[in-house]
């Protein structure tokens, strides 16, 4: 099995196994082995439909540390279906990691009620970036130990007129965090943001 060789760990395998997928596609063959070594920032080309979504959430699920409670990684995302899309990916990619709990934040549903499943202890939150201000700046999450951000679609979530709204939670963001962008195409905006939050990015394309 090639995953093996990418040097994900037995759970992330086992759920692998489960859900029937044989071999990496490229873009995780690309970006997985990156991904899980330290300190990597990386911005990936690659449309929807390439697997996208299994190469950032496994090393992202295997970094991630299930007994400590506190929000340690978040998905922006341009909109409520891709959210819930991101976040039911995630917890089957994550279902043998034990205490591991992914939250989906977006508009246009009880921001009270997402509080209140965030307050229980998410350590990844996925997001819509208008919906992730709002929550900040109610003091309902605690961002001081992300440190881990992926911005999905971000050519997508910019055209939405995202721009302050990630550049802003960017910047409440620990310093140290790393950040992984994906996007479909590289307008000037993306890599804006790229050169003005990222830290000498590695680059795949696919
Ligand atoms: P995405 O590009 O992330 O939207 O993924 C597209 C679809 O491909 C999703 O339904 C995944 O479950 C599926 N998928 C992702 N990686 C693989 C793989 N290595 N083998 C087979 N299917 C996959």
């Amino acid at each position: 099995n090639k995953f093996q060789e990418l040097g994900l760990n037995e759970l992330l395998l086992k759920a692998i196994q489960d859900l029937g997928f044989e071999n990496p596609s490229e873009v995780q063959e690309k970006a997985i082995p990156l991904l899980l070594q330290q300190d990597t920032d990386i911005v990936a080309l690659a449309q929807t439909g390439t697997g996208k979504t299994a190469a950032f959430g496994f090393p992202l699920i295997q970094k991630i540390d299930p007994e400590n409670r506190s929000t340690q990684a978040l998905i922006l995302s341009p909109t409520r279906e891709l959210c819930l899309q991101i976040t039911n990916e995630i917890k089957q990619y994550s279902k043998y990691v034990k205490g591991l709990h992914t939250v989906a934040v977006y508009g246009g549903a009880s921001i009270t009620e997402q509080a209140k499943e965030v307050k229980r202890g998410a350590q990844i939150i996925v997001a819509t970036p208008g919906r992730m201000q709002d929550m900040i700046n109610r003091n309902y999450v605690n961002i001081k130990n992300i440190q881990i951000c992926i911005l999905d679609e971000a050519d997508e979530m910019l055209n939405m007129g995202f721009y302050e709204d990630i550049t802003s939670i960017l910047s409440d963001t620990p310093e140290e965090k790393n950040t992984w962008l994906f996007s479909a195409t590289m307008p000037q905006e993306v890599a804006r943001i790229a050169k003005e939050f990222m830290k000498r990015p590695q680059e795949i394309t696919v």
